[in-house]
């Protein structure tokens, strides 16, 4: 292995075709060996309700202790994952810790939400509602603080099996979120037929406010959902102006670096607003 400077890319070889693929047969032998060795972590970003002043809910997100190469993030290995269909059983590991850990706080008296981020391959799966209903009964997780967090690709595909799944999942009482709303392709008349119950502002529209389209578009997102009685959260929000402007826009659930990065586990007992930028 060779860690490429700065990016913290790898690769065995630094060019060509072959090289790619030698590198992705070992990246997948690697994962193979990470599912059977509990390689995978799950770090969680705090979720805040700015007009309350406190953390509402986490997004989790995976990670990747590798042996050789230290923590990845999924940058390194989720198109990996999910082109060798590995992302199934990642993906089982990611939905049953998720629905543990969500209980263990609410046990502890921290009543988070609990978002999942679930990728198309696992979202086509059969097997996915069975599985978030039996993760569900298994950790006895309030269903309704578990968020599926799907992208508007999944959303808008094999559309009659895509509606069907949302319609099974909702019936668990879990809720649905569109991820990085705004940046595929979906057509707004159909995307209002689909049970969703949020809407996530994506971190290139947020770190691009200020500019007059920008600041066009999140309005439209804000109104969109504010009109479907969609919960809106706005994702990478590092600084306090972008804060500023987005409260005054009305959307007041938060998550970015601003309050804090993806933290482990035993952190987000305690993560604290008292010293964070509230208005
Ligand atoms: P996403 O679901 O849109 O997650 C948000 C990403 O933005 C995360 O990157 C998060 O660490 C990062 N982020 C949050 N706030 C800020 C900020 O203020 N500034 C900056 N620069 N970045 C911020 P991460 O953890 O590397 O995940 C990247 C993507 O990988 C996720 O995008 C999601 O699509 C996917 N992913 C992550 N965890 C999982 C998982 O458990 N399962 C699946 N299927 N996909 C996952
Ligand atoms: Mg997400
Ligand atoms: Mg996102
Ligand atoms: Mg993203």
């Amino acid at each position: 292995y060779s860690k490429k400077n700065g990016k913290n890319q790898y690769n065995f070889y630094q060019n060509g075709m072959e090289g790619v693929s030698e590198n992705h047969l070992r990246m997948e032998q690697d994962l193979h060996h990470a599912i059977v060795n509990n390689e995978f972590k799950l770090y969680y970003q705090p979720q805040v309700d700015t007009l309350k002043g406190h953390m509402y809910g986490v997004e989790a997100l995976i990670r990747w202790q590798h042996p050789k190469l230290g923590m990845l993030t999924p940058f390194h290995f989720i198109d990996i994952a999910e082109e060798t269909n590995l992302i199934i059983p990642i993906g089982e590991w990611i939905v049953r810790e998720a629905c543990r850990q969500g209980k263990e706080w609410h046990d502890s008296g921290l009543m988070l939400q609990v978002s999942i981020n679930i990728s198309p391959k696992q979202f086509q799966s059969n097997q996915l509602v069975d599985l978030i209903a039996d993760a569900l009964e298994e950790s006895g997780f309030d269903p309704s603080c578990l968020i599926i967090e799907i992208t508007e690709a999944i959303a808008m595909s094999q559309i009659e099996k895509t509606v069907d799944t949302m319609y099974r999942l909702k019936k668990l009482g879990v809720r649905i979120s569109i991820d990085d709303f705004g940046t595929g392709h979906s057509s707004l008349s159909y995307l209002t037929e689909l049970p969703i119950d949020a809407l996530k502002i994506p971190r290139e529209f947020v770190q691009n406010l200020g500019t007059e389209t920008n600041n066009a578009i999140v309005h439209t997102i804000i109104t969109l959902a504010n009109n479907l009685n969609l919960k809106l959260v706005a994702e990478g929000v590092e600084h306090l102006e972008q804060l500023q402007l987005l409260q005054e826009m009305g959307c007041s659930y938060i998550q970015g670096y601003l309050f804090s990065r993806p933290i482990l586990k035993e952190d987000v007992q305690l993560f604290t607003l008292d010293k964070q930028p509230l208005s």
